[in-house]
């Protein structure tokens, strides 16, 4: 008879409640997202995130979305407390969103939310199997008011430094008068927002 949790347990059971912290607004997100343990969007490319940029008056919105890999370099629920650590500090990352993104000033924008969508049992790691084949994707999304959008020009994406696990973004911007895209990459990470 069990009498004490399995470590795997107290980790899981940890790994929850950090997520349960920051991720409340996206709980039906995240069930949906962990119902057959891939988002319906993008392909689960290790290296490959997605990035999708929409202008929509004065409201600008970035959405984020990767494997997991990307961001923490691995998808499990974390093992000891070295990953936790690790994943804490991702999660924290993905919060600063200045960090991330550089936005023209002169376009005046404030950030006014961020929410991030990471699986609650990353690769759906427990006791009874071994699933380090299992994928999970973190999602994050960011909002900004812009008080001068006409001089959202593009955006520079910094997000490659903290997060080496991500070789490339397939980027993807809807504004007024432009719908397109880039791939970006460490070394070409502007984002145009207005077609040049
Ligand atoms: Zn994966």
């Amino acid at each position: 008879m069990k009498t004490q949790p399995s470590p795997t347990r107290s980790c899981k059971a940890q790994y929850r409640a950090w997520l349960a912290g920051g991720a409340c607004a996206l709980v039906a997100a995240v069930a949906l997202a962990a119902g057959d343990g891939h988002r319906q969007l993008g392909v689960h490319e290790h290296g490959t995130g997605h990035l999708d940029l929409v202008l929509d008056g004065s409201s600008l919105e970035i959405a984020l979305e990767g494997p997991m890999a990307n961001f923490v370099g691995f998808e499990h629920a974390p093992r000891n407390s070295a990953e936790e650590m690790a994943v804490q500090q991702v999660l924290s990352r993905l919060r600063d969103a200045p960090r991330l993104f550089r936005i023209p000033v002169a376009a005046s924008c404030q950030l006014t939310d961020v929410s991030i969508d990471a699986p609650p049992d990353a690769g759906h790691a427990d006791e009874d199997h071994d699933h380090d084949e299992a994928h999970a994707d973190i999602a994050a999304s960011y909002v900004f008011r812009c008080g001068n959008p006409a001089a959202l020009s593009h955006v520079d994406v910094l997000l490659f430094a903290d997060f080496p696990g991500t070789k490339q973004l397939v980027g993807r911007v809807i504004a007024p008068g432009r719908q397109g895209g880039a791939t970006l990459t460490p070394g070409k990470n502007r984002l145009d927002v207005v077609a040049r």
